[in-house]
């Protein structure tokens, strides 16, 4: 069970922009990893404390989690973690934010400058046929990965990074203005405390290259439209052998020309004519598992009336459980009629008798009944 957002910054429920920001600074401050070194409740504190202060920032975000609580960010997708999550990118991100000046690049110094990776985008679009089957899709990333001459270091093979003596290796200068000492960023190394003297000939030191890869993804059964599937570490190499980001494959259905999808079920509108409608009648209808099922329709069938094929829908995603096919009968009036049609149809109107039509009739009555009530 996941403690409370607001619980676990200490602030109440209408908190506004500025309190939370003032107790986020003050608790990560005082669980912050630097300042209580191999406690494990600290850091796991200071992650809520960080994603709890991710989500209630973001006025979204907040509003999402104040409805829905933390199912809000569970079910956007499989693979776990995710955009909403306190996972990797924006946590990091925040923690800039806040601290990026006040703990003195201190993430910097101990990182030598090293760099997570992007996360990477690919869109692909699948067909129902392909939902419904499950595939292994092969795709091809243009994506930057970990130059393998240097092994991401950046320096030419055989030599080494050297310490930049500007800053010591710290990635930070003291400037003295008054009474004020300013810390700033490093502008020989940029902050990385490391100087590359001889830069790799492959990666020309930024220690990664761009490649096409491909990678073979699994698309399992019954998928629905929207799915982000996560692949963990494909995404974009880091920079001197950062951490590579993750891969997030966004999934969309095609359209398809005679199933609408609902979850697992499927639907299907069949149009007939005015006269099987009438006297009944049967059609075969092809469905996704490859085979074909006569549907049989008994005589006087209205129009919008569904018929169900059980097990003929869709597979339910990780589960043996498959959705039912909807049949939905669109009756087709009769146009273009010829001189002996139109006889045919005078005759039948001449012959009918209320019970043919006894929806009709009887709403004609209570019509004129409500109006002659109305005029009394
Ligand atoms: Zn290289
Ligand atoms: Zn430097």
């Amino acid at each position: 069970m996941k403690a409370d957002y607001y619980e676990t910054l200490g602030v109440g429920k209408g908190a506004d922009e500025k309190e939370l920001k003032s107790a986020f600074r003050k608790l990560a401050m005082q669980f912050h990893p630097d300042k209580n070194p191999g406690d494990a409740n600290a850091e796991h504190k200071f992650k809520e404390i960080g994603e709890a202060y991710e989500t209630l920032k973001d006025p979204q975000k907040r509003a999402a989690y104040d409805r829905f609580g933390h199912a809000a960010f569970e079910n956007g997708g499989m693979g776990g973690g995710g955009f909403g999550g306190g996972g990797s990118g924006g946590f990091a991100d925040i923690f800039e934010d806040i601290f990026g000046e006040m703990m003195g690049g201190g993430r910097q110094r101990r990182s030598g400058g090293r760099e997570r990776g992007a996360d990477l985008r690919y869109n692909m679009e699948i067909t129902l046929e392909e939902a419904y089957a499950g595939k292994t899709a092969q795709i091809h990333v243009p994506t930057s990965i970990t130059c393998d001459e240097c092994s991401g270091s950046g320096a030419k093979p055989g030599t080494q990074p050297v310490t930049c003596g500007t800053c010591s290796g710290s990635g930070r200068v003291r400037a003295a203005q008054g009474f004020f000492s300013i810390e700033r960023t490093c502008p020989t190394c940029h902050g990385r405390g490391q100087i590359i003297k001889d830069p790799c000939p492959k990666c020309s030191g930024q220690g990664r290259i761009t490649e096409e890869r491909s990678l073979s993804v699994n698309i399992p059964a019954g998928i629905e439209d929207g799915t982000r599937i996560r692949l963990t570490g494909e995404g974009e190499a880091g920079l001197r052998g950062g951490p590579s980001g993750d891969l997030y494959i966004f999934l969309s259905l095609k359209p398809h020309e005679f199933f609408q999808r609902d979850g697992a079920d499927l639907y299907c509108k069949v149009p007939i004519s005015m006269t099987t409608a009438a006297l009944g009648g049967q059609f075969e209808v092809a469905t996704l598992d490859g085979t074909q099922t006569r549907v049989k329709i008994p005589d006087g069938t209205q129009n919008a009336k569904q018929f169900r094929l059980k097990g003929k829908g869709m597979p339910v995603l990780r589960q043996p459980a498959m959705g039912d096919l909807y049949i939905q009968i669109a009756i087709e009036t009769p146009q273009n009629l010829n001189k002996k049609q139109r006889e045919l149809l005078e005759e039948f109107e001449r012959v009918s008798s209320q019970d043919n039509s006894p929806q009709s009739t009887g709403f004609f009555s209570r019509m004129k009944d409500f109006f002659e009530g109305l005029s009394e």
